[in-house]
């Protein structure tokens, strides 16, 4: 176990049985040792459950408008599911007095795609650690080693932002990131076109990436509406553009690039890169970023008058 692991299982129990919290909301070990699985624990005993290594992936902060509705939850949190916090509370989906954040500085997390391409059988690994040169892949027969570029997800190959932007108690340091990953997407307009028409026709509108993401919480959907009809359920890549485009625009200023959707993907779409493009258009234009604590509300809440106008800028 390792001294982090320890120390969040120490915290949790410190706060269960000193607090008012209804829960504690975490990882837990998963069905293979590449994985883990969220865990909700409400009884001091049972911390030991909580588990921090990674696989560490889930975005915990899309179970808060639910449980911290109207009970103090604690919360075992990376900074990108910090960011997401934020954005609730700014949000006013959940109450800061009603989260109490464990949170940790981050080295990145993995891409169970990326770790099948290596050398080992995925079946043969027994566990996964961070060390200073990457990644340690422990399996039954040896360790090996594996650059950060060769098997954490795509978000955090560009994450910049690897420590706890607000908590009650922080664990662990940020490790900061060896390669910034260049944009995958072709920069001309018609290249850009013709790239997300490749990957739009794949898209089979499961809505995993709907479902997954923190910042997606309305009572009803857009794409679910029958009146007004905004998008028809066909898997054509015209209505996959139709889904993807205004649930873009929806995220606007919103998007704190967890990268949960990419991750949860059947047919590797890579949303969060879309996402991640709309962020920058956001932070160019109105210095604005998602998640940042020293804002008050979401960008499209706020008034300035010298924001930028379309209208009047061509
Ligand atoms: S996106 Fe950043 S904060 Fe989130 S897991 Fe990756 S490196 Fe950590
Ligand atoms: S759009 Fe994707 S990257 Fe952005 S907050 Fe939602 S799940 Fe995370
Ligand atoms: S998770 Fe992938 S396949 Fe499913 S709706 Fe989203 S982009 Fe389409």
């Amino acid at each position: 176990m390792s001294d982090i692991e320890n120390k969040i299982r120490e915290e949790a129990k410190k706060a269960l049985e000193s607090s008012d919290l209804s829960v504690v909301i975490g990882w837990g070990a998963g069905s293979v040792p590449f994985k883990t699985t969220p865990v909700f624990i409400d009884k001091a005993e049972d911390v030991d459950k909580l588990v921090w290594n990674p696989a560490c992936v889930n975005n915990l902060a899309i179970y808060l408008p639910k449980l911290a509705a109207d009970k103090k939850v604690g919360i075992v949190a990376k900074p990108c599911d910090i960011r997401s916090i934020i954005a609730l509370i700014q949000e006013k989906q959940i109450k800061r007095e009603n989260v109490y954040i464990i949170g940790l500085g981050c080295a990145g997390v993995v891409d169970a795609f990326n770790l099948d391409s290596q050398d080992f059988h995925l079946q043969d690994v027994t566990g996964l650690d961070w060390t200073n040169e990457g990644l340690k892949v422990s399996t039954t027969s040896c360790d090996y080693t594996l650059s950060c570029s060769d098997c954490l997800r795509d978000m955090c190959l560009v994450c910049t932002k690897r420590e706890p932007a607000m908590f009650d108690v922080k664990l662990g340091e940020a490790a900061k990131p060896s390669e910034i990953r260049e944009s995958l997407i072709p920069e001309l307009a018609e290249e850009r076109k013709a790239y997300w028409n490749e990957q739009f026709s794949k898209c089979i509108r499961c809505y995993a990436c709907r479902q997954v993401c923190p910042a997606c919480y309305c009572k009803v959907c857009f794409a679910d509406r029958v009146e007004p009809k905004w998008t028809a359920k066909k898997a054509t890549a015209e209505e996959a553009w139709m889904f993807h485009a205004t649930r873009m625009m929806h995220l606007v200023g919103r998007c704190i690039g967890c990268g949960e959707c990419e991750r949860v993907c059947p047919v590797g779409i890579p949303i969060a890169e879309l996402a991640r493009e709309m962020a920058e258009a956001v932070k160019k234009t109105y210095d604005y970023e998602a998640g940042d604590p020293n804002q008050e509300s979401p960008v499209l809440g706020q008034y300035n008058e010298n924001d930028f106008d379309p209208a009047h800028h061509g």
